[in-house]
């Protein structure tokens, strides 16, 4: 009888030792079923050196039930799940589990429904969402969201149409192929710089060899046209590739562009597809039927077969960060999986984060640069608007010389577009008789006003109240003021201002479907809309040709709360949302309205001077002992008992590591000290580079057992502090 190592998904006991039937072949990364105790669980089998499981003698164990009939996980994933447990002080089978959960790869059907038009059927009447449907998706056969996509119809329309007999279901089997993208379905013409940055980027890909580039390209560059030549050289090579995109409000328009080039869509992954359609997903990128895969953080963590090239786009973007269970930077795994996959990774931004700038510096990182916009557009004019100088009338929040702008621009006919980074009609809410505040009661947060919705709501936690008509306090009845602003009332302001110009408002609350992001990006290009009023969600991506004017609400925003990152934040937000300023043929004009003019970052935006911004910031974080010059961590404990938090934390607090190059601060309450109704502490690490803080934390928080209500997690490398 043979023994083998299973990896199994329980935190707490991480490996165990089966043994194999006769005639049974397991091979490490086999996906096993296993008993434990009375229940059958998954597993993945593991190399016996790479793991410590208890020595059991081989006669006691238990024999593995079956080899679930998927494709082993490969070497270089089994690695990175390893490294990605040790980096980021997590438990090996929470890792394994991204791996395989994710994909509902494992149980259920092996068909699934798709739908299509009904050959031949000829509708008497039709509504225009109908007819629409009705032209667009001749041909196609797909699941109704995706049918949804492609027509840009709700799904409600396509059930419908499913109802009256326009159109039917089909079993398909899941395994069946996608279309394949075609490399020179649409091939562009390229400027020389891009020319220059594509070659290189096709020749590592043709190497075949770990490489890490940044691709630093000014705003409207056509870095995307740029990386593009580099997907379409390794699917001429039949290599697999893996597009990292910031959020899933960009996936249409990347869709859109990725069609238009290659003539077919890539896959499309995020965790809230249907679990079929990941199931699909999975399989076939474990089989390699997937060519080009587009998704979120977490397809990091699928099985490919033969990557051959990565690129996270917008990589300075925050939303890589994982916040919450395995808590990690999708651009750094992004790095270490092209590493282990002997692959080249593109990080590509117009605003890298000052880490991949370190790393490009020192030569870790090839950096090629696209230093001016594509056919022959100029950077647009950036001025600073002093709101002490100028101030807004009383109850608004556009100054003056702002207003005048955006009367200038309607005249001329072009588009302006107001940022605003806050959600919602007011960041506050009080009672105007007794100054009651309106609180989360699941978090130390303020509840939101959101007009439109008519409701209170915590930006934490989901928590949501009608507004009441009386305060819960002291009873009086219309007591509600808004305090400050958030872009719902900058939206009301353009109104009143200019009442007939048409504005379109845009936040994760009004763009909720792929068919409203599609109609507003159709307005916004083709010049049905004056004024665009939105949150960082209008920042990046979009290329809207009549855009010739950016106002920024208020720059302070983000420099606010004294996070040691505040800096490079305001400096990437308000630079991408300047870039969508006159990125065609008319130049644009970017005002920043501010009450800090002589801030460093606002003036290094002012005189559109990059490099100071990176040399101020570089000095700040070196005093600091930040990364890159040192590093830091957190460690957070929580519990729903406030009093249970606390002790658990000064239990930890009690016997902190003591180490030349590493600094405890803490614990005390964290940043939000109550979230989702659980009681927070922090501890924050400081550490040189050189000292093994995850061995040391490790060490550390393996002395405590505490009861099961209290949740400690690791943060490596947080995102602010
Ligand atoms: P970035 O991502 O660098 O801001 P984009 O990739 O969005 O820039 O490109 C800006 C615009 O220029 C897009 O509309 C894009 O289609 C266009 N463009 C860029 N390069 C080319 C090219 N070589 N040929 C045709 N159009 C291009
Ligand atoms: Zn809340």
């Amino acid at each position: 009888m043979n023994r083998v190592r299973v990896l199994v998904f329980n935190a707490a006991l991480g490996a165990l030792d089966y043994s194999v039937r006769e005639g049974m072949r397991v091979e490490p990364g086999a996906v096993v079923e296993v008993p434990l105790g009375p229940r059958r669980i998954i597993g993945v089998v593991w190399e016996e050196e790479r793991l410590f499981a208890k020595g059991v003698p081989v006669e006691k164990l238990r024999p593995i039930l079956g080899v679930v009939p998927v494709p082993p996980l490969s070497a270089p994933l089994r690695r990175l799940v390893e490294w990605v447990a040790d980096y980021y002080v997590a438990p090996m089978s929470a890792v394994a589990r991204m791996v395989l959960s994710s994909g509902g790869a494992l149980a259920g059907p092996r068909t699934m429904t798709e739908y299509r038009l009904v050959d031949g059927a000829k509708p008497p009447r039709l509504t225009p969402q109908r007819k629409k449907a009705l032209e667009r998706l001749d041909g196609e056969q797909a699941t109704i969201r995706e049918l949804a996509e492609i027509a840009e119809v709700s799904e409600g329309v396509l059930r419908g149409m499913v109802g009256a007999g326009l159109i039917e279901p089909v079993e398909v089997d899941i395994d069946r192929p996608y279309r394949s993208a075609d490399p020179d379905f649409d091939v562009p013409t390229l400027s020389d710089d891009q020319r220059g940055a594509s070659q290189r980027m096709i020749e590592l890909v043709r190497e075949g060899a770990f490489a890490p580039l940044l691709l630093d390209g000014v705003t409207g560059s056509g870095k995307t046209e740029t990386y593009f030549e580099a997907v379409a050289e390794a699917i001429r090579l039949d290599k697999q590739v893996l597009v990292l995109l910031p959020e899933i409000a960009l996936t249409e328009n990347f869709l859109r562009r990725f069609e238009d080039r290659f003539g077919a869509k890539p896959v499309l992954w995020h965790s809230s597809r249907k679990s079929t359609e990941r199931r699909r997903a999975w399989r076939a990128v474990a089989d390699g039927g997937a060519q080009v895969v587009v998704g979120a953080r977490s397809s990091l963590f699928l099985p490919f077969r033969n990557l051959g090239l990565i690129v996270v786009d917008e990589a300075h973007e925050t939303s890589f960060k994982q916040e919450d269970g395995v808590r990690y930077n999708a651009r750094d795994v992004a790095v270490i999986r092209a590493q282990l996959e002997g692959a080249p990774v593109v990080l590509a931004s117009a605003t890298p984060a000052l880490e991949s700038m370190q790393l490009a510096a020192n030569g870790t990182y090839e950096k090629l640069d696209l230093p001016s916009r594509f056919g022959g557009a100029t950077l647009p004019d950036i001025a600073v608007l002093d709101l002490r100088e100028t101030p807004p009338e009383r109850g608004r929040w556009i100054a003056p010389p702002l207003v005048e702008k955006l009367a200038e621009r309607l005249d001329r006919g072009e588009q302006s577009l107001l940022f605003l980074n806050r959600r919602g009609y007011a960041p506050l809410t009080l009672c105007r008789h007794c100054g009651y505040r309106f609180q989360c009661p699941n978090c130390s947060a303020w509840l939101v006003e959101h007009r439109l919705s008519q409701r209170l709501a915590c930006h934490h936690c989901g928590h949501e109240v009608p507004p009441p008509a009386a305060c819960p306090e002291c009873g009086e009845p219309d007591c509600l003021v808004a305090c400050g602003p958030g872009v719902e009332r900058i939206a009301d302001e353009v109104a009143e201002l200019f009442p007939d110009a048409r504005t379109a408002l845009v936040t994760s609350d009004t763009l909720t479907s792929p068919e409203k992001i599609a109609e507003f990006v159709a307005g916004a290009e083709g010049g049905a809309i004056d004024i665009i009023v939105g949150t960082q969600l209008v920042t990046k991506g979009y290329h809207f040709p009549e855009l010739t004017l950016v106002g920024v609400i208020d720059a302070d925003l983000g420099l606010e709360g004294g996070d040691l990152r505040a800096a490079e934040r305001t400096f990437q937000q308000v630079a991408q949302v300047a870039g969508r300023a006159g990125r065609a043929a008319k130049p644009g004009e970017v005002l920043i309205q501010t009450r800090h003019p002589d801030a460093p970052v606002i003036e290094a935006l002012a005189e559109n001077d990059r490099d100071a911004f990176y040399e101020a910031e570089t000095e700040a974080r070196r005093d600091a002992g930040a990364p890159p010059f040192g590093r830091w961590a957190a460690i957070i404990v929580s519990s729903e008992d406030e009093a249970e938090a606390r002790d658990a934390a000064r239990a930890i607090g009690g016997i902190r590591p003591d180490h030349p190059d590493i600094a405890v601060f803490g614990p005390a309450p964290a940043p939000l000290s109550l979230l989702r109704g659980r009681y927070r502490y922090r501890f924050l690490i400081n550490a040189r580079r050189s000292a093994k803080l995850q061995d040391v934390i490790r060490e550390w928080l393996g002395q405590f057992d505490f009861a099961s209500g209290i949740r400690i997690g690791v943060d490596i490398d947080p995102y602010s502090f």
